[in-house]
């Protein structure tokens, strides 16, 4: 339910608001908008809860949450929600750009390409140091050595350090060097790492799982704000279909359809989404005509010798014309990149 307070409802009101809440077995969500405030009880349906909150002082009217997802839903708040962390914001009209390598490699890799990523001008470093990779023999990442290096990036450029993080066990070490804690698309649905990282404070950024359906994402999504961490992006990756042209299909509908159902900003992926560095910056550039609230991109130096998705990675060169043709749609459709 949300619980509507009138405009100039006082601190006290909504205070009270907030303990009836509580005192029925439910969770309280308050959300500051700038006319009123809004305050969202979310939890198991209790019988006569809805008229015990009406009859509080200062509550205009109180209205089911139809979507099954509730403090995600645009229900319960209209303004969108912009995620910020160093120089990076994503949402709001403003369009945040992470890009960097699949895996963290080695230090002269890390920082080479973090000056490539200012340079263009986007404002968040990805790199995984924990990979989640299908093969158990393929490349797991630097671990613990690559959040080092990650952080020694930031310290070089002032970067956000976006990293994925897989495990509950894992989420205290990555939150200590990243700015964003980046939930993979294979745990979408990893209940306890999703708490964790709610937990953990800091940014996060939830991958669509590639089977997970838009119902499923967004209350994968809410298991995160579940905790209080009200800074999730969603992240559109691609998904499974019967298409074997490219690694995964990327549908960008994706991100209208969320900016109705969400406030939460929506991120595209044209690399995985694609598998195919030549399909990226077109699919980059159609995110942003869409509205896309952010892009997150892999690059190397050398992509034929990345240790991982090299195949999916632009070079230097072919992401700065990326930015610039992203830039020139982004100024036509009214957002600031
Ligand atoms: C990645 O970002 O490198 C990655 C593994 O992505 P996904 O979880 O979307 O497959
Ligand atoms: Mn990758």
């Amino acid at each position: 339910m949300i619980v509507v307070m009138k405009a100039g409802a006082s601190q006290q009101q909504i205070d009270h608001v907030i303990e009836r809440i509580e005192q029925l077995g439910l969770r309280s969500h308050v959300i500051v908008g700038t006319e009123r405030t809004v305050v969202a009880a979310v939890g198991e349906k209790r019988d006569g809860a809805k008229q015990a909150l009406e009859t509080a002082a200062g509550v205009e009217q109180v209205v089911p949450i139809l979507a099954p997802y509730k403090i995600a839903s645009i229900e319960v708040k209209k303004e969108r929600t912009i995620v910020e962390a160093q120089r990076l914001k994503v949402g709001g009209g403003h369009i945040g750009v992470i890009a960097g390598p699949c895996s963290v490699e080695s230090r002269e890799q890390i920082l080479e390409v973090a000056h490539v990523v200012k340079a263009a001008g986007a404002e968040g470093l990805r790199g995984g140091a924990f990979k989640p990779r299908t093969s158990p023999y393929s490349f797991q990442g630097l671990k613990e050595k690559g959040l080092e290096l990650l952080a020694e990036a930031r310290a070089a450029t002032g970067l956000a350090v976006v990293t994925e993080v897989m495990a509950p066990e894992q989420v205290k070490l990555v939150a200590r060097y990243a700015d964003v804690l980046q939930v993979g698309a294979r745990n979408m649905q990893n209940y306890p790492l999703l708490e964790a990282v709610g937990e953990a404070g800091r940014p996060v950024l939830l991958k669509r799982g590639a089977s997970a359906t838009m119902d499923e994402f967004l209350l994968a999504a809410e298991y995160i704000l579940n905790t209080g961490n009200t800074q999730v992006m969603l992240c559109e990756r691609g998904i499974r279909t019967f298409e074997d042209h490219t690694r995964y299909t990327l549908p960008l509908a994706s991100v209208p359809y969320l900016h109705q159902k969400t406030h939460l900003p929506v991120v595209i992926d044209p690399s995985h989404g694609t598998g195919k560095a030549s399909l990226v910056a077109p699919m980059a550039v159609a995110a942003v005509a869409v509205k896309a609230d952010g892009l997150i991109v892999e690059i190397h130096p050398d992509p034929e010798k990345a240790w991982s998705d090299g195949y999916q990675s632009l070079t230097p060169a072919a992401f700065q014309q990326m930015m610039a043709e992203c830039c020139r749609v982004a100024e036509a459709v009214g957002l600031k990149m």
